[in-house]
């Protein structure tokens, strides 16, 4: 990613760091009333007025969260941002403002700076952010980059992990498993071009794997879906370990069981298909995989009619009283114990965001 071909190279000492704190904050303009004092002086000023304001926060190393061989640095900004979005919208909460924070060793060039704030910036358009902030320093080694997002929501609106209560449904949003296989498909590919470095991979079968785990979307969407449909969910949390561990975050923290039906979880045909030539189970993909940043939420069986034909919500489950335990009913029919078992199950190196 930092030897391109008509690659210019401006060093960061040229600039300085005020020089370079400039560089990437002088084009924006804030766009929320909440935005009082953006970047510029000692803190951000922000005025909430009556809301209730959610903070969220996500530190990403390079090497441990992310290998720059196959991760663009545009897409790696674009990505810091939605996983902190994601946070905030798993509360039912408007993101509103970000900090971006970053530590560069002197490898990194100016124009590679300008590629990440070309994904950071990206992401506050489309998702309608303001950046008010950050701090710039070195590191001897690699990148890290530490973002907050600022959100705001109606005391009475913001949906905990907590709410979930027997007879709910199990509701998730898109599919899942992709972002996984995805990063087993680029990590595959650079062993080969560790090998043969004039191989010219071939990704058509893959595209939208590659997509999900190089440029997930933050499912703001999802929330603007559920108003429409006059749907409040009792319980909510973002899918970024994986659906069994979030599920089970959701029952500890109700106090509840649930039913997971193996045969209800959504599944793109790459995943399949990719899942049967790598030879690994679809549903340990999707129960243990993570970063879908899909939203995880319980409804009350009244609502199910508002959802029910809606081809981005899928019913996976329902929940029960806490005695009957936390499990997952395999297209068989058996029951077996949902475990939170992360990419550990997988037994596979994963950059997990
Ligand atoms: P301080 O010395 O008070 O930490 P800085 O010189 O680090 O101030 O920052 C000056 C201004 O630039 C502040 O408003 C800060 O929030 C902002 N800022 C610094 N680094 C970044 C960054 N990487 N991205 C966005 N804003 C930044
Ligand atoms: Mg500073």
């Amino acid at each position: 990613m930092l030897k391109g071909k008509n690659e210019q190279r401006t060093s960061l000492a040229e600039l300085g760091e005020f020089g370079l704190i400039k560089h990437v904050t002088d084009s924006i303009k804030l766009i929320h009333k909440s935005s009082v004092k953006g970047v510029g002086d000692d803190a951000a000023v922000l005025q909430f007025d009556k809301k209730q304001v959610l903070v969220t926060t996500d530190l990403l190393v390079e090497g441990i969260h992310f290998d720059l061989s196959y991760m663009p640095l545009k897409h790696l900004g674009y990505k810091a941002v939605m996983v902190n979005l994601s946070d905030i919208y798993a509360m039912n909460g408007l993101a509103t403002q970000i900090t971006v924070s970053i530590a560069v060793s002197n490898r990194f060039p100016l124009e590679a700076i300008e590629e990440l704030y070309a994904g950071i910036h990206l992401a506050c358009a489309t998702y309608k952010v303001d950046l008010v902030g950050g701090d710039t320093t070195s590191s001897t080694k690699g990148l890290l980059i530490s973002i907050t997002a600022i959100g705001e929501a109606n005391a009475k609106d913001i949906v905990y992990r907590n709410g979930a209560k027997p007879n709910d449904l199990l509701v998730v949003s898109g599919d899942l498993g992709a972002a996984y296989l995805g990063l087993q498909v680029l990590e595959r590919e650079k062993q080969v071009f560790q090998v043969n470095p004039n191989a010219q991979p071939d990704l058509d079968n893959y595209t939208y794997l590659i997509e999900r785990q190089l440029k997930p979307e933050a499912r703001k969407d999802i929330l603007k879906l559920l108003k429409e449909l006059k749907v409040t969910p009792t319980a909510m949390i973002d899918i970024s370990d994986g659906l069994s561990s979030e599920i089970i975050h959701i029952c500890q923290q109700s106090e509840v069981g649930c039913n997971l039906y193996e045969d209800k979880i959504p599944l793109d045909p790459q995943v399949i298909s990719t899942c049967e030539e790598f030879n690994i189970d679809s549903t340990t993909v999707a129960l243990s995989g993570g970063e879908d940043y899909e939203l995880l939420f319980t409804i009350d069986t009244a609502d199910y009619p508002k959802i029910k034909a809606n081809p981005n919500l899928t019913v996976i489950g329902h929940i029960t009283t806490p005695d009957e335990g936390m499990h997952l009913v395999t297209r068989a029919g058996q029951k077996i114990a949902l475990t939170a078992q992360g990419w550990n199950a997988l037994l596979k190196k994963r950059a997990k965001f």
